[in-house]
Formats: C-alpha cells, structure tokens, sequence
C-alpha cells in the first residue's frame, strides 16, 4: 500500500493547504479517504480522475466532504467532455440524515453505509471500521493488505475503539486536534499528548499526526506527542501535504 497525503489541516486549511484527504494506493486501485477543502485539486495533482475508484468518508463533517460537491461537477462534466468516468462507491455513515442524503448522486456514486464494527474487502484489502467518539457518527478504519497495518482515527476523543485500531500498526494516523494547553471539559479531539500515549500503548510503528488546526505551534505538538510517547514509536511527524508513505 502507499498512503499520499492530499490535506490534513483541521477544521479549515491553511494558506495553500486542504483538510482532511488522504489517497491511498492498494495494488495500483486509488481509495480516497475523506474529501475536504481542497482535496480535489491536490488529488489531480497525484491521479486523473478516472482513476479514482473508491471513496470512504470517515463522517460527515464539512472539513471531511466539502470537496464532494465539486468532484460530483467534476464527474458531470468531464464525462459530458467524452471522458469515461464510471460510476464510484462512497462508504459512509449514513447519520446525520439529511448531510448522506446530500450525498447521492446517481451515475457518479452509489452510497454504502459503514458503522462501527462493519468490515469489507477492497481491492484485496481488509477494511475493518471502528466506531470513535465524536459529535458525527465517525468511523475509524484499520486496512490490512499482506500482513500490512495502515490506520487512521479519524477524529476522535480516546475511546477504547482505539486499541484494536491501532494494534501493531506499521503506519497510523492519529487527531491531534487539540493540544493539553488547549484541554477544555468538553474536548472532541485529542491533545498531542494522547496521541503519543495512546499509540506507544499500541506498539504503534510510525505515527503521523493529522488534523492540527492551521494556527498551531507545530513543534510543539511534535515535543508534546513524542514526550507522552517516549521512545516507542519509532517516528513521530506531521503528516505533512504532498509526502509518501509505502506500507
Ligand atoms: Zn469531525
Ligand atoms: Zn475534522
């Protein structure tokens, strides 16, 4: 598997940046994991659009699905130009309602819901969702592929969904949304910190953090995870746009 980072700004991008989209290549198949601000225009910068072939939405908040819109444009037109762009499935949450209802789009996408604990295989990987706490139904996903471990939280709080997500992943991706100078009584993403905690918990490999708010102190989210995490896992970053990871 090789994992592209389109975006990976939270809640808005960045000057230049996109939310959340992450393309990842399995055996020469294009899934696109979540579809944020931005995230068409870096995708084309990686695939033509007809070589996309699957999408999943981790939930439907806007910083995940806003580039839907458009790509459904995009879809319209370019087969309208005698391009042949068929027909793609899109799993998602089907909660709330009336934002998967949005969604549809006979010709471009047929829509197949996805909850906790749901499984399924694409292009010969195993796909196994777990619910996470958030305010949207979220799904974080864990996908095998020849004894290969890539995972990503999605957003989230800790939750104990965690563990079998992240257990021995080679490559994980994990919200950072949030940092311990930040911690509020309510949160509804993860400090740093229990990012590094939760994936040196898991024997997690590599991490990459995603879904910093774009005014940030970068580094300083770093030093918090690694700090919490102490020398397991082996890599700690940013999960930077534009960087390449082969699982
Ligand atoms: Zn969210
Ligand atoms: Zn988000």
């Amino acid at each position: 598997m090789k994992l592209t980072i389109l975006g990976s700004s939270g809640a808005f991008p960045g000057p230049g940046l996109a939310t959340s989209g992450y393309l990842l290549e399995i055996d020469g198949h294009h899934l696109l994991i979540d579809c944020g601000s931005g995230v068409l225009s870096r995708m084309l910068e990686y695939i033509r659009l007809d070589q996309l072939e699957a999408i999943i939405l981790t939930h439907l908040h806007s910083d995940h699905i806003s580039d839907i819109g458009v790509l459904k444009y995009a879809m319209d037109l370019s087969r309208k130009a005698g391009q042949t762009i068929g027909n793609i499935p899109v799993y998602a949450p089907k909660t709330p309602e009336p934002l998967a209802a949005s969604l549809e789009s006979p010709g471009n996408f047929t829509l197949i819901p996805i909850a906790d604990d749901h499984h399924f295989d694409l292009f010969g990987a195993q796909i196994h969702c777990f619910g996470t706490i958030h305010p949207f139904e979220t799904c974080a996903l864990r996908i095998e592929k020849d004894g290969r471990v890539f995972a990503t939280t999605s957003d989230t709080i800790p939750c104990a969904n965690l563990t079998p997500l992240l257990r021995q992943a080679d490559l994980a991706l994990l919200d950072a949304g949030s940092q311990e100078k930040l911690r509020t009584p309510v949160m509804v993403h993860m400090t740093a910190a229990e990012c590094g905690t939760i994936a040196a918990q898991n024997d997690v490999k590599n991490m990459l953090l995603i879904h910093l708010l774009p005014f940030f102190n970068r580094a300083e989210s770093i030093l918090e995870a690694r700090t919490a995490a102490g020398d397991s896992p082996t890599t700690i970053d940013l999960a930077e746009p534009g960087l390449t990871y082969t699982i």
